[in-house]
C-alpha cells in the first residue's frame, strides 16, 4: 500500500523539493501553500502522514494541528520547525505533533522520521511492556530492568528489541533492521547492525556468548525467542 503524505509548506521551493523525494522513494504527495488550504486537505484527503510547517500564511501549523486533533484526526504529525524556535517546538508536541525536523534539515533524517512515524502509526496495537527472562522493557517511556535494577539502553537499542519482539519468532534479517531501525535501504552496514547486537547481547543475555533470546540464524540474520 502506497501511503500518503500530506505537505503543507509555503515555500514553494522547499515544497516542490519534498514532493518531489518523497514521490522518488515510492509515496503518494499532496502539497498544500497555506493553513487553510492544509486543513481542508487533511479534512478530505485523510493523508496517513502530515509534514506541517508552522509558519503558514492565513492559520498557522500550531492552528492546524490544534483543529485536526479536537477533530479526532489522528494521523502522525511531523512539525517542520525554524531554527532556535524551542516555542514552537513544545507547543507543537502539546498540541498533538508526534515529532518535528528543524530547518534546515536532511532529506535523510526527515525520511528516517516519516518512516518511523509512519511505522508506529500502523502498528496500533504496538507493544508497550515486554517482559522477558529477569528483563522488563518499557517502551513507552524508554526504560528498562534487569532484576530490578535499571539497565542503561540507548534509543536504537530499544528501537532494535521493539522491532525484533513486534516480530518475535521469525526471522529478521539485518537489511531489515537496519531499514526499520536506521530507516535507510541499500547502504553497506550491516556490520553496524552485528555491533549492536552484541552489545545488546552483554545487556540482555545471561551468558552473552550464548544467547538464549537474541539469537542469531546462520546466514539470514536474527530472531528474538521469548
Ligand atoms: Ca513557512
Amino acid at each position: 500500500m502506497t501511503p500518503r503524505l500530506l505537505i503543507i509548506e509555503d515555500e514553494a521551493e522547499l515544497a516542490a523539493g519534498l514532493k518531489d523525494s518523497f514521490e522518488f522513494e515510492g509515496y503518494q504527495v499532496i502539497v498544500a501553500a497555506d493553513g487553510e488550504q492544509g486543513l481542508e486537505a487533511a479534512v478530505h484527503e485523510r493523508p496517513d502522514l502530515i509534514l506541517l510547517d508552522v509558519m503558514l500564511p492565513k492559520l498557522s501549523g500550531l492552528e492546524v494541528c490544534k483543529t485536526l486533533r479536537r477533530r479526532g484526526l489522528t494521523m502522525p504529525i511531523i512539525m517542520l520547525t525554524a531554527r532556535g524556535d524551542e516555542t514552537d517546538k513544545v507547543t507543537g508536541l502539546e498540541l498533538g505533533a508526534d515529532d518535528y525536523v528543524t530547518k534546515p534539515f536532511s532529506l535523510r533524517e526527515l525520511t528516517a522520521r516519516v518512516k518511523a512515524q509512519l511505522r508506529r502509526s500502523q502498528n496500533p496495537a504496538d507493544i508497550e511492556v515486554y517482559r522477558f527472562g529477569s528483563i522488563v522493557l518499557d517502551f513507552r517511556h524508554n526504560q528498562a530492568q534487569r532484576a530490578g535494577q535499571e539497565l542503561e539502553l540507548t534509543p536504537r537499542e530499544f528501537e532494535i528489541l521493539r522491532h525484533l519482539i513486534r516480530h518475535r519468532g521469525e526471522i529478521v534479517t539485518r537489511e531489515q533492521l537496519l531499514e526499520a531501525v536506521w530507516g535507510i535501504t541499500n547502504y553497506p552496514l550491516t556490520r553496524t547492525v552485528d555491533n549492536h547486537i552484541v552489545k545488546l547481547r552483554q545487556k540482555i543475555e545471561d551468558s552473552p556468548a550464548h544467547p538464549k533470546y537474541l539469537v542469531t540464524v546462520h546466514r539470514l540474520g536474527y530472531k528474538f525467542v521469548g
